[in-house]
């Protein structure tokens, strides 16, 4: 075998493969994907390989094409099935494989699918999936005879999740699955938590028929607010379609957003690891770095995207780390990776254990008024265009005004005496992304309006950054 075969242009993404089933991205892709990465794992030495899937219609013959590809490399391949991410990354730990490959779409809307690889050494992205690009189109296949089995991992994983539960007092918890991948699993573990726990959602429908699997839209949060209300729960906990990413209420139906959240988990996290490296990615709020420092940890803003956050916690060492957008990561007792149910598990442990309830944990931030993360939509060839032009402006504009700050870790954020605004290009959707924050409503508007008024120069219409303040 030695046909070359080339990807449509827009699925090799930042730090994972993602496309339109039938569209830009077909069963030959996730076979030819399985070929070039084999093919790149066998030249490191590797021998083995997991695969599993999520909930989608189309997940398992993607898996099927995923594993055909693997397997002629010669890699012998662990077929985990239906699951969630986090299941997969746990695999390639308790089974030491050498790679593990992940077929979802994630959050993205039923008819989108796409591939997460990840090796011994970390996520593969950024180069290493351009490389998978090239040996593809090079037709540079190894060939091998490699075999495929079924090898059941949820009770296994179950048991290593469930081994950490650490509360006291017993809580009534609300969970919602959203109809995602991570159904099954979450059935299982909390039927063996203490304490009450409502189900929402499941059942594993790649439909997706209550509401989309993605717990940083308020919209999608509507029915576990709900159900945490009417029946009095201590908390509620969603996760998105493939349960990497995990949302949260508080016992009055509050949100708690991401980075709230990763604030509440580094006070529990820097009691055991004192003086340890927090990471949180360039959406999350001023309070959370502040809060880090405050309970004697070092704050550190990294890049947006799983696979770089995680590369960066394990070069730093650090124990916890986590996003705006609900991948949180917790190598405190821990493999580091992005586990939702765990984090549900953690988080039920930890409001267990406090004598406060979960909304008491998020107000020991400061008040400050920021906006949601607001996403609008850009034409593809322009997204990252636009957020050059506004930086190079930003940073003309910061040589001439000291009060003006720019941080181009990832996108521009800008920090001005009112406070900060963000603007990045999403690497998976053709949106930007922006936020501001501010101790004041006068200087949320002036912040808004600098944000609105770069990117008119560049040719856009501002968001309307409806949804309100949070
Ligand atoms: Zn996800």
């Amino acid at each position: 075998m030695s046909d070359a075969h080339s990807f449509n242009p827009t699925v090799l993404r930042e730090y994972d493969i993602r496309g339109i089933v039938g569209k830009t991205l077909h069963e030959a892709d996730a076979r030819a994907v399985g070929r070039a990465f084999g093919t790149i794992v066998v030249r490191g030495g590797g021998s083995s390989a997991c695969v599993g899937y999520d909930g989608r219609f189309s997940s398992p013959g993607f898996a099927d094409a995923m594993v055909e590809g693997l397997t002629s490399t010669g890699l012998t391949v662990n077929k985990i099935g239906l699951g969630p991410t986090s299941m997969l990354y746990f695999a390639c730990k308790h089974l030491n494989a050498d790679a593990g490959v992940m077929i979802t779409g994630s959050h993205n809307p039923p008819d989108y699918n796409g591939i997460k690889m990840q090796t011994s050494s970390g996520p593969v992205y950024g180069e290493q999936i351009l490389e998978i690009g090239r040996v593809a189109a090079a037709g540079d296949f190894v060939s091998g005879d490699g075999k495929a089995q079924d090898v059941a991992v949820e009770d296994a994983y179950i048991d290593r999740i469930v081994a950490d539960y650490d509360g006291t007092r017993e809580l009534t918890v609300a969970w919602d699955a959203g109809n995602g991948s991570a159904g099954n699993v979450l059935r299982r573990m909390t039927e063996r938590l203490p304490g009450r726990h409502i189900l929402l959602y499941d059942d594993i429908d790649g439909s997706f028929p209550n509401h989309h699997p993605d717990p940083t839209i308020p919209e999608n949060l509507v029915q576990l607010r709900k159900t945490v209300v009417e029946n009095g729960c201590d908390l509620g906990i969603a996760f998105d379609g493939d349960g990497d990413r995990i949302g949260a209420v508080d016992e009055a139906g509050g949100i708690v957003w991401g980075d709230q959240l990763l604030a509440i988990y580094s006070a529990d996290v820097l009691k055991t690891h004192p003086g340890a490296t927090i990471i949180a990615d360039v959406k999350a709020s001023q309070t959370l770095y502040d809060e880090i420092a405050r309970l004697g940890g070092v704050p550190l803003m990294w890049k947006t995207g799983h696979s770089l956050l995680k590369a960066k916690m394990a070069e730093t060492g650090s124990p916890l780390a986590g996003e705006m957008s609900g991948h949180i990561f917790f190598a405190d007792r821990y493999y580091g990776f992005d586990d939702a149910p765990y984090c549900g598990i953690r988080l039920v442990g930890l409001v267990s254990r406090s004598s406060e309830p979960l909304s008491a944990l998020r107000d020991r931030l400061p008040s400050v008024i920021n906006t949601p993360e607001v996403r609008f939509q850009v034409d593809e060839t322009r997204k990252f265009a636009v957020v050059d032009e506004i930086l190079a402006r930003m940073k003309a504009a910061s040589s001439t005004n000291p009060e003006i700050q720019v941080n181009d870790i990832d996108g521009v954020r800008i920090q001005t005496p009112d406070g900060w605004w963000l603007l990045r290009a999403s690497n998976t959707q053709d949106v930007l992304v922006a936020r501001a924050e501010s101790q004041s409503d006068t200087g949320l508007e002036r912040l808004k309006a600098q944000l609105v008024g770069q990117l008119e120069q560049s040719g856009l219409e501002g968001p309307s950054f409806a949804g309100g303040a949070h």
